[in-house]
């Protein structure tokens, strides 16, 4: 066990969960994580191995098969995961969304039909709300939804599917006019659709196509996808909750969990950052001594240090308010905002300290800087975060003069 990013207060089942977990990183994830990345490719054995471990049914109920365990259990083995390979928590991080949206959300009828297959792995889990035009500005949905008897048609086209043709249950946020008149303000007339399908690409039901991977600077072997609605049908009773209008804030809940989730991927990181930086420069020489001997670098290690063990307090408070049933948008947002933003340092730092080797694809540290970024723009960018924590602050902090 490191010295950092120690997490007091865990129940011993916590303790176990999580050094089963770091285990299986150390021998199954990290020995492969990289060379499994220069190739793009998904990583088969570890989502099996994963499988199970039951990570896929972490948070679910155990009336549904799941472990029946909390947000915060949940963000630490995203945690670790991480600190293997970024792209194995992407895996699982989609799934974990759609769950908590039907465990939260689901009428009994679809947490009955889902969540145990989903506990098992068996059915996996994307989420779609993004569109080539817009990411941020999620009111700005065209795809539409438009009901013919018992059935709703949808067209339209999503962009940025983590999971797009490994998944094989899509959430698909659409605009839907039915008993919403024009003028209805646009996220109240947003609905979440539960879209089954094969996986892979093509044409994966009728009416919807998964063109292919889209080729990324990091984040590889985890496939991420557009998705192409051509008048796809799906049944009124795939409506998440059976009502229309309620999708936005069925996402937002979703994307609300998910980001002390994104906090939790740049703790990871960060650590495997750290570690990689602290043992380099206890074994590169310059001018006669290791170079962690020069204070320039110690004072580094010491900034790294100080920004792991800030972004895990951070998180580690975020899940921990969302598990008592509080509101926690506030510490969810600055979470997510300053682990990405810390996590981004922190490799950057690592990098520096690798001199020339950290530029060598040999070095893991190669990898952890193409991946760092993304987690500058999943779940909210970092003006975006900045909006949500500034309008919170301002509620609480109302004027009384
Ligand atoms: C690898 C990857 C995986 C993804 N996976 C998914 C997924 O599974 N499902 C999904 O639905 N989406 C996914 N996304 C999409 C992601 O959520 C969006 O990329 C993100 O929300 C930003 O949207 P955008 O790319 O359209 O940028 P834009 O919204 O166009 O923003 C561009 C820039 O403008 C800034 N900006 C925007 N609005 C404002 C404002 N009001 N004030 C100040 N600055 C502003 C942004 O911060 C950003 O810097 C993924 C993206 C990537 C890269």
């Amino acid at each position: 066990m490191s010295r950092l990013a120690q997490t007091a207060g865990l129940t011993d089942v916590q303790r176990e969960i999580l050094s089963t977990v770091r285990d299986f990183v150390d021998k199954e994830i990290i020995p492969v994580a990289t060379e499994l990345e220069h190739r793009d490719e998904y990583p088969q054995a570890i989502v099996d191995g994963l499988k199970e471990l039951g990570l896929f049914g972490l948070m679910i109920p155990e009336e549904y098969g799941g472990l029946g365990e909390s947000l915060l259990t949940y963000a630490l083995c995203v945690e670790e995961i991480a600190r293997g390979w970024m792209s194995v928590s992407g895996i699982i991080n989609t799934h974990f969304i759609v769950a908590y949206m039907l465990k939260q959300h689901g009428t009994q009828e679809q947490k009955e039909h889902f969540l145990p297959r989903m506990a098992l792995g068996e059915v996996r889990g994307a989420f779609s709300m993004s569109e080539p035009a817009l990411g941020s500005d999620v009111s700005a949905i065209t795809s539409k939804a438009v009901r013919d008897g018992d059935e709703y048609v949808l067209n339209g086209q999503k962009m940025w599917l983590t999971n797009g043709g490994t998944s094989t249950l899509v959430a698909v946020l659409t605009r839907s006019d039915e008993g919403h008149p024009e003028g209805t303000a646009p996220h109240k007339s947003m609905t979440t659709f539960l879209v089954e399908k094969e996986p892979g690409f093509g044409e994966v039901r009728p009416g919807l196509t998964i063109p292919g991977k889209i080729d990324k600077m990091g984040y590889k072997g985890v496939d991420t996808t557009e998705l192409i609605m051509d008048g796809l049908r799906i049944p009124a009773n795939r409506v998440l909750g059976g009502d229309t209008g309620r999708g936005f804030y069925q996402m937002m809940d979703g994307v609300e969990v998910g980001r002390v989730n994104v906090a939790a991927r740049g703790c990871g990181v960060a650590q495997r950052a750290f570690e990689l930086g602290v043992s380099y420069a206890q074994q590169r020489h310059t001018f006669g001594k290791p170079i962690a001997q020069h204070q320039a670098i110690q004072f580094k290690l010491a900034e790294m240090a100080t920004k792991v063990e800030a972004a895990h307090a951070m998180m580690v408070n975020a899940a921990r308010k969302k598990d008592s049933g509080e509101r926690n948008d506030l510490e969810a947002g600055m979470a997510k905002y300053l682990a990405s933003e810390y996590c981004k340092e922190v490799v950057e730092d690592a990098f520096r300290i690798h001199g020339g080797y950290g530029f060598s694809k040999e070095y893991e540290i190669e990898r952890l800087y193409r991946e760092a970024p993304m987690l500058l723009i999943g779940e909210g960018t970092a003006e975006i975060q900045k909006m949500i924590i500034g309008r919170r602050l301002l509620e609480e902090y109302r004027f009384q003069g």
